[in-house]
This record gives C-alpha cells, structure tokens and sequence, in this order.
C-alpha cells in the first residue's frame, strides 16, 4: 500500500508543494512546529535511514542539498535552521517513508528534548 508521502507525489493527496526535483518533492508540514517547516521527501519510498543502503548514497545526499535548498527559498539560511529525521517509532516517527524536517524561523534550542 502506498505511503501517504507517496499519495501526496503522486498528487492523489493535495499538499503545499514547495519544491521539487528529479529526487525529492518538498512540502509544508500540515501541523507546522516553527514559521519555517518543510519536509524533503525522496520519491523511493525508503522507509528511514536504517533501511537505507549503499546504493541510497546519492539519495541521502540529495535529500540533504534539497534541503539547504528549501532553506535558501524559504529565507532561513542566514538564521540558521535545524534538520531532523526520526528514525523509528522511539523516535518520533509517524510516516514510514523518509522525510527531512527543515524548521526554521525560530529559536530553537538543544538539546531538543
Ligand atoms: P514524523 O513524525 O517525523 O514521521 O513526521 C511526519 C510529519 O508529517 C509530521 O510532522 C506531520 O505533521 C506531517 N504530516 C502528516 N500528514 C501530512 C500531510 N497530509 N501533509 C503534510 N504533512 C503531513
């Protein structure tokens, strides 16, 4: 069955796309945590990093640039921003299909509890 991530790639689920490329597409989050959040999501619905392979390197890398990219866009890299992705239930993880928060427009402190 596929990921809700995938229904929103493939359009069958409407979401506020905000970039998108060969790799990934990139759109807010529905329950925003800071004025900035976006989720980077590869279109290989792989399930987190823990399930990644070496054939995922370039994939990984992608999310990662996709990411600063969204930041540029979105007017936060010159604040700072912060990048998360929970891996496993434990922590926090809701949708089993990898995704990059990128929050920012914030303070945001550490640890993050
Ligand atoms: P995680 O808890 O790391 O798995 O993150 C999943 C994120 O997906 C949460 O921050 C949710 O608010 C977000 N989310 C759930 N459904 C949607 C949706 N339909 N559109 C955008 N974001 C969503």
């Amino acid at each position: 069955m596929p990921t809700l991530f995938e229904k929103i790639i493939s359009r069958d689920i409407p979401a506020d796309i905000v970039y998108e490329d060969e790799w990934v597409v990139a759109f807010r989050d529905i329950n925003p945590q800071a004025p900035v959040h976006v989720l980077v999501v590869p279109r290989k619905p792989l399930v987190n990093v823990a399930e990644a392979g070496p054939e995922d390197a370039e994939l990984l890398g992608r999310v990662m640039l996709a990411a600063a990219e969204v930041a540029r866009r979105e007017g936060v890299a010159a604040s700072g921003y912060r990048l998360v992705l929970n891996n496993g239930e434990g922590a926090g993880q809701s949708v089993f299909h990898l995704h990059c928060h990128v929050l920012g427009g914030r303070g945001l402190r550490w640890p993050p509890g």
